[in-house]
């Protein structure tokens, strides 16, 4: 038998890709080297660290409870309960991606595949035995993993990456993390609020590095009002192992050395494609630093190879920009018609607290660009139902082209930013103007007020600020 399309890894890539290759009627199969279905983002990104930050959330509002009316004695972060609410949730969606499997009738294929041959896919299952499966199409959808620093090796309790972290027992009493990138931002601000002393060192002149300047000064500002230490231009070497402790020197901004002393290390200096022993080489797949380099409809240099998510390179390492590449090959091997992604619409969301979400080109992007920028800006801090929340830190911010009012880019920092975005991505993809967006009614009182208000405050206009 041969198939329309395989598929190789299930992360939101694959596996969305592998329904939808089903609904147009593709014989299709998916081959997964990991037991369970749902790749990085369901069993060690998106979703377990979500359901951690939920619990930081909740446990943050059981510290003080006061301030919403309500005396709570003695509350206890029970970390088994946790983990186990954790894991529920995990189980709970990779169940339901086998559903979507057998309900679009895709093959599930256990073990490991490599590419051997045009036309020709190979798989290791987990007893050794080896088959080969021929297709028309193959997507490749590997994903990524943790970038190690070099001589290091992850353990359990010690030194850690987005893996090992997520199943720790207890809460550690400090925590070293390097890079604050996402990853390495939301790990602070979960266990930080869980009662971790944690310190973040990050190499560039500041964290998160890919957002908007002012957003980057302003979680920095409210990361170390809370307590979390941060030092960015710190470079962090000799990193040594001992049984209950980490240490490391670091090299702070100042030129001065400081040696560290903690009880668990988290390494997030930035993730590697898994493109190793995958039978890519000797073909016409072509890479850059490490990532696979692809055309607008998802095609490798290899005929009949196409890659997704993760391991594509220029396209921001996220779940739905997998997501929406998949819809991209699939769209074109079934000769329907597609999209291919626009960069500039692509919404990056950081679940920290606050939350950062956002859109476009940042402020200095755009002047780069030689735009004409004009900014619009407004604070939760006038935002009633932040206020409500009890979460008024944060702004939203409009970047716009004062020649014709175009929106080139939306940055949000607040409560539920990552949820707010979705407004601006709307009105970049339906190309609306700053006029539209500042005549659109939001409802009172929202969150999304203050996105309505930004847009008028490009004009000078906003009503509550
Ligand atoms: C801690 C953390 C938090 C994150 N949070 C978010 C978030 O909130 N939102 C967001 O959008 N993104 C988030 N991400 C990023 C997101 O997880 C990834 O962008 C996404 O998982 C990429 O999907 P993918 O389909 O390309 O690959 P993956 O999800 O990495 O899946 C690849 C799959 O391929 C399998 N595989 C690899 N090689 C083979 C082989 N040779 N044969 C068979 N199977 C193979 C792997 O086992 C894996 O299951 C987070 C990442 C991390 C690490």
């Amino acid at each position: 038998m041969t198939y329309d399309v395989i598929v190789i890894g299930s992360g939101p890539g694959g596996y969305s890709a592998a329904v939808r290759a089903g609904q147009y009627g593709l014989r299709t199969a998916i081959i997964e080297k990991d037991p369970r279905l749902g790749g990085t983002c369901l069993l060690v990104g998106c979703i377990p660290t979500k359901a951690f930050l939920h619990t930081a959330d909740v446990w943050e509002r059981f510290l003080n409870p006061a301030e919403d009316g309500i005396h709570c004695e003695n509350p206890r972060l029970d970390m088994p309960l946790v983990l186990d609410r954790k894991n529920k949730i995990v189980s709970k969606h990779s169940k339901g991606v086998e559903f979507l499997m057998r309900k679009n009738k895709v093959d599930w294929i256990k073990g490991r595949a490599r590419l051997a041959g045009p036309g020709k896919v190979e798989v290791t299952s987990p007893d050794g035995s080896k088959q080969i499966l021929e297709t028309q199409n193959v997507v490749l959808a590997m994903g990524s993993e943790a970038r190690m620093i070099p001589g290091l090796q992850p353990d359990a309790k010690r030194i850690l990456t987005n893996v090992e972290i997520l199943d720790l027992t207890e809460i550690p009493k400090s925590m070293g993390i390097i890079g604050a990138g996402a990853v390495g931002v939301e790990f602070a601000s979960i266990f930080h609020r869980f009662g971790t002393k944690v310190t973040l060192f990050e190499m560039l002149p500041r964290i998160v590095p890919l957002e908007d300047e002012e957003v980057s000064k302003e979680l920095e500002r409210l990361f170390k009002k809370t307590g979390i230490r941060v030092e960015t231009g710190a470079r962090a070497e000799n990193i040594q192992r001992f049984d209950d402790h980490v240490e490391f020197s670091v090299t702070l901004a100042n030129g001065k050395q400081e040696q560290v002393q903690v009880e668990t290390l988290l390494i997030a200096v930035g993730r590697k494609a898994n493109t190793d022993n995958c039978g890519l080489e000797g073909t016409k797949v072509q890479f850059e630093r490490g990532f696979i380099k692809v055309d607008e409809y998802q095609r490798t240099g290899e005929p009949g190879v196409y890659a997704i998510g993760d391991i594509v390179f220029g396209t921001p390492l996220l779940a739905h920009v997998a997501t929406a590449e998949g819809m991209i090959a699939i769209g074109h091997i079934a000769g329907k018609p597609v999209s291919p992604i626009k960069k500039n619409h692509i919404p990056n969301a950081t679940y920290t607290e606050p939350g950062i979400g956002s859109v476009g080109l940042t402020e200095a992007q755009a002047r780069a660009e030689g735009r004409k920028v004009k900014v619009g800006k407004f604070p939760f801090l006038a935002n009633s139902k932040a206020t409500i929340l009890g979460r008024h830190d944060g702004f939203v911010k409009i970047v716009s082209d004062e020649n014709y009012g175009e929106i080139l880019g939306v940055h949000i920092i607040g409560p539920e930013a990552f949820e707010l975005i979705s407004e601006g991505v709307l009105a970049l993809e339906a190309e609306a103007t700053v006029e539209t967006l500042m005549h659109t009614i939001h409802a009172h009182p929202t969150l999304y007020e203050a996105v309505g208000e930004a847009f008028n405050a490009v004009q000078g206009l906003a009503i509550n600020a």
